[in-house]
């Protein structure tokens, strides 16, 4: 028996335009959803926080949704490549570095964020993130230690801390308060206090590089017995300021 196989129906050239258009963007959102866009990836000094000093691999994620007055990482706003997931941790995995930050920018602004904590903390990294604390961080991975600002009226975006934050916090996170001035130290204190920080986490106290004099900050923490580490950025005393440190 013979079978006739009835013509295929044309595909109309606009109709064909439009399967491929669809494909295309299917394509870039199953690529969107695997990859994250990175400012730079390279290995330093902690520089801060009571990892300060310990040799690490900093992961800088692009893009951050606040815009703080004293901000030493616009560079980070734009820009970047995108690179998967596997990639990332390839090219963390070069540095041989037991610690990991990942940084930003605001690293949270990126959904897939989430997913790289998880697999560097599965691959063995002790990890850490620096968070502006205006994004929701309940669903971070346990086992990473959260370094979370609470932004200072100096900063200008103290409107966007995100209190409920401060609930999902554990004794091996960290609270940091940037300070520009007496305002923001007064204000930090009464923070302290409202919120009893102290009975959640070690609390950092940064002054502002060339703003705020770390000799006159750690006078008033003195003065006032506070409860809080004075840290000053050690990476910008040994190389300034600048992409890469
Ligand atoms: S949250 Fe951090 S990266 Fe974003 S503007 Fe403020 S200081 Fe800069």
């Amino acid at each position: 028996m013979t079978r006739t196989l009835s013509p295929a129906a044309p595909v109309s050239p606009a109709r064909f335009g439009h399967v491929q258009s669809s494909q295309a963007e299917k394509a870039e959102k199953e690529d969107k959803a695997e990859n994250l866009r990175i400012s730079e990836i390279f290995f330093s000094l902690q520089g801060e926080t009571s990892r300060a000093g310990l040799p690490t691999v900093f992961v800088r994620l692009t893009g951050c949704p606040l815009r703080c007055g004293y901000c030493d990482t616009e560079y980070a706003f734009y820009g970047g490549k995108r690179l998967s997931i596997a990639a990332i941790l390839a090219e963390v995995g070069n540095y041989a570095a037991r610690y990991v930050t990942v940084t930003g920018g605001e690293p949270l602004a990126q959904k897939e964020c989430l997913t790289l904590l998880k697999e560097l903390c599965d691959t063995g990294y002790s990890v850490s993130l620096e968070t502006s604390g205006a994004l929701d961080v309940s669903l971070v991975d346990a086992r990473v230690s959260k370094i979370l600002d609470i932004k200072t009226p100096g900063s200008g975006e103290a409107k966007k801390n995100r209190w409920s934050n401060l609930h999902r916090l554990t004794q091996h996170d960290e609270v940091k308060f940037v300070l520009c001035d007496e305002i923001d130290y007064r204000w930090a204190v009464e923070a302290i206090r409202e919120h009893q920080l102290d009975l959640i986490c070690p609390i950092l106290f940064s002054p502002v590089h060339g703003r705020l004099d770390p000799a006159a900050l750690a006078a008033w923490v003195l003065r006032d017995h506070l409860p809080v580490r004075v840290q000053i950025q050690l990476h910008k005393i040994l190389w300034g300021e600048g992409p890469g440190r």
